[in-house]
């Protein structure tokens, strides 16, 4: 699924939620931006995946892994790459940012470069302060969903 950088998440959703903000999926019909990484944000990137317990970044975790349709690769280095999204609270707003965990493997193999507001997000989160990006995500979707 292809979505520009920075718009509105709606993965698998019948309706777009404004608060969280697309990132790095991509597609090979899309040109996407390309840069050499600043130095430690894979190795950041990485850590915020892992984390677990108090901190937990990934949401909607899936049993299989989805493989790269840039180069076909469908084994990881990193464990959780390909198998859940990433999910960043944006330490300038209340919003989020919503990335594939295949992010990493663009930024490290494709030379994909993700917007200047999500480098800092990821540079300045704090994984010792409670986050838990599953709920983040049901409490938004259920927010949304009409009345039964
Ligand atoms: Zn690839």
């Amino acid at each position: 699924m292809y979505y520009d950088d920075l718009t509105s998440y709606e993965y698998y959703l019948p309706f777009k939620l404004p608060d969280v903000l697309n990132v790095g999926w991509l597609a090979t019909d899309h040109a996407f931006a390309k840069a050499d990484a600043p130095a430690g944000l894979l190795d950041r990137l990485q850590q915020i995946l892992r984390a677990e317990g108090n901190f937990s970044a990934r949401v909607n975790p899936i049993r299989g892994i989805h493989p790269c349709h840039h180069c076909g690769a469908r084994q990881f280095q990193h464990p959780h790459i390909g198998s859940c999204e990433i999910w960043i609270p944006s330490q300038k707003a209340e919003n989020y940012f919503a990335a594939p965990s295949l992010i990493i493997h663009y930024i490290e193999e494709h030379n994909y470069i993700p917007p200047q507001n999500f480098i800092d997000a990821v540079f300045q989160v704090d994984t010792t302060v409670h986050f838990d990006g599953q709920t983040v995500y049901d409490n938004l979707v259920q927010a949304r969903m009409p009345a039964a």
